[in-house]
Formats: structure tokens, sequence, C-alpha cells
């Protein structure tokens, strides 16, 4: 089967300044650093890492947001044409962004019935009696009564806003929704509401999730597939139950190892030293070597590529056939 959405080699640096203004150089952040990955419709690929891995850059690339330097995305096999083209206008509409902060992602001025409408006008959809019918059928399919298309977001709960920027994503039939720590601005008791609706508008509409999330056992969750992220780069892909019970690059050991467990047996927790490197100071060979427990020479010299294990997964390790299993989640 053909994959919905294609990424292959996509990468984007910036040009940034470093030290204080005159006296300070230029230098190149590589904020994400050829990363590959597909989804198939009615499938989710969990994107997981710390803060300034590139998660974020990553959703924005491939809906086209932030222009690339290198690499391509296609959708259902068509290359994404370039950013603010009448192409890319266009092909917005196959693929939405859902985004972490509901409130923010709505005009706090606007009803919000008028803010789910919006996307057909600005697509030209439909006429202007036909918008409003789909908007309220839109509202009732999200868990919103048609008495809400008349609130503004302060007199809606976190969960309710949320809904809203479902709706307001939906109503021009997507295919593909990137999904930005869509409920970690939500109370506890509201995520679970909002996981099971994004799973259930899956199975109903056969969408395609890029779930973006800190949340570990979250993304496990939702994911078919999960990909973890390092400092632009991903380090490990693959099925979420294989990844979260017997995670094989020492990264996501760390990662996985953090999730709180009331019995851990006899595996120990593998805690990482310090901070992620500042990716303009991206270190020689694997990015990783500086807070690895496991680095030997090889690994400060030589970048380890995304291979694909004896078991399926793909890790970017050179002794991950060779770790200790003892240290693991
Ligand atoms: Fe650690 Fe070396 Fe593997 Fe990088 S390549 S994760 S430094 S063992």
């Amino acid at each position: 089967m053909t994959a919905l959405l294609e990424v292959s080699g996509l990468a984007r640096q910036f040009r940034v300044r470093r030290g204080a203004w005159p006296f300070g150089r230029s230098a190149t952040l590589h904020a994400v650093d050829g990363v590959s990955f597909e989804i198939e419709a009615g499938r989710t690929l969990g994107l997981v890492g710390e803060s300034g891995c590139g998660k974020s850059t990553t959703a924005r690339l491939v809906l086209g947001l932030t222009q690339a330097s290198r690499g391509e995305v296609r959708i259902g096999g068509e290359k994404l044409p370039p950013t603010g083209s009448a192409p890319w206008r266009a092909m917005r509409q196959r693929m939405q962004m859902v985004y972490q902060d509901p409130l923010s992602a709505l005009d706090r001025r606007v009803r919000v019935g008028r803010q789910v409408m919006e996307p057909l006008a600005i697509h030209g959809i439909g006429a202007s009696g036909e918008r409003r019918e789909k908007a309220v059928a839109m509202m009732e399919a999200v868990g919103l009564a048609p008495h809400h298309f008349e609130r503004f977001p302060h007199e809606l709960s976190g969960g309710q806003r949320q809904r809203i920027v479902l709706a307001r994503a939906l109503i021009v039939d997507p295919q593909l929704l990137v999904c930005d720590e869509p409920i970690s601005a939500l109370d506890v008791s509201i995520q679970a509401q909002v996981v099971n609706l994004l799973l259930d508008l899956q199975a109903r509409l056969g969408l395609a999730y890029l779930f973006i999330s800190h949340d570990l056992r979250m993304v496990r969750q939702v994911s078919h597939e999960v990909a973890v992220m390092y400092l632009g780069r991903i380090v490990e892909q693959g099925d979420p139950d294989q990844l979260f019970a017997t995670p094989a690059h020492p990264y996501t050991r760390a990662l996985v190892s953090a999730i709180p467990v009331p019995n851990r047996g006899a595996r120990r927790r593998l805690v990482l030293a310090g901070e992620p490197p500042n990716p303009v100071d991206r270190p020689a060979g694997c990015a990783f070597h500086p807070r690895c427990p496991f680095a030997v020479a090889r690994c400060r010299a030589e970048i380890p590529e995304l291979r694909t294990l004896a078991d399926g997964r793909r890790a970017a390790c050179h002794l991950v056939e060779e770790l200790p299993q003892s240290w693991a989640a």
C-alpha cells in the first residue's frame, strides 16, 4: 500500500548569530537533519523526544509552514508545492494542524461557530447557508451541541475548546492531522476524552495522524508506530509495544526508564547526565555520545546510520546489538 504521507531526507537549517551583536559570528543551527518516515491512511506515527529535539519543526516542515532546506514531502504521492504558492494552499486542505493550546489557536473575539466555518470560506467550499449547516454537523460530530455555535472561546471548557479546534481542522475533510502536543494544555481528566475522540474520528474517517507528544504513555496508547528524535534526527523507530518493552537505543532506554512503573524488577533505570547539547554545537560522531554511558571512541568520530535491526525496528547506534539488556525499561 502506498503511504498517504511520505517524508524523505527532510532537513531545515537556520542561520543564527552567536554572541552579542555586532561582535558575534553567524552559525548554522540544524533543527531537523535528514528525517524520513511514512504514515498510511488510518494510522498514527507518534513522534517523541525532549524539548528542542526538532519535533515541532518537523511538524511545520511536513505541512509546508516552514520551508525545508532539503528533502521532500509527498501527500498521496504528490510532492508538496512551495510554501505560499496557490497549489500549496490547495493542498493544505488535505492536511491540518491541531495545536497544543486551543485558546491561542482560536480568536477570542469571534464566536466559535464562525471560526469552525472559516476554513470553508478560505478554501471556497459551499455557499454561506451550507457552511453553517456543515459547521453545526461537524460540531456535533466532535461531541458539541448546536447551542455552542454562538459561544465565545472563553465561555467553553478546555476540552470543548480543543473539540472546536478539531472541528475547525476536520471541516475541510483532511486526510492528515498533525497534532502537536494536542492534550498537554488540558486537564488530566479531559485528556482521555480528547484522545478517545481522536481515536474514534480516525476509525470513522480513516485519518492519518502525526502525533507529537512528550507524554510517552499517551503516545504508546495512540500510535501504530513510534519515532524517537534526538537533536534533529530519528534515533529509533518501530512498533510501540516492542519499543516501549525493550527499547534498543540508549536514548530511548533513558526516556522509557523515566516512565514511573510500580515494579522495575532487576532492570536498572538509565538516568542521563546533563542537558541535550546546543544544536549549534552539535557533537561530532553520534550526537548522543556526551550523555551516553556506553560511548566508545568510534561514537565520537562516526555518525551512526539509522539501520534496520534483526527484529524489524530501526535504530541509529553503533553498538545496539552489543548493549547489556539489564539497562532497559
Ligand atoms: Fe551511545 Fe555510541 Fe550508540 Fe551513540 S552510537 S548511542 S554514543 S553507544
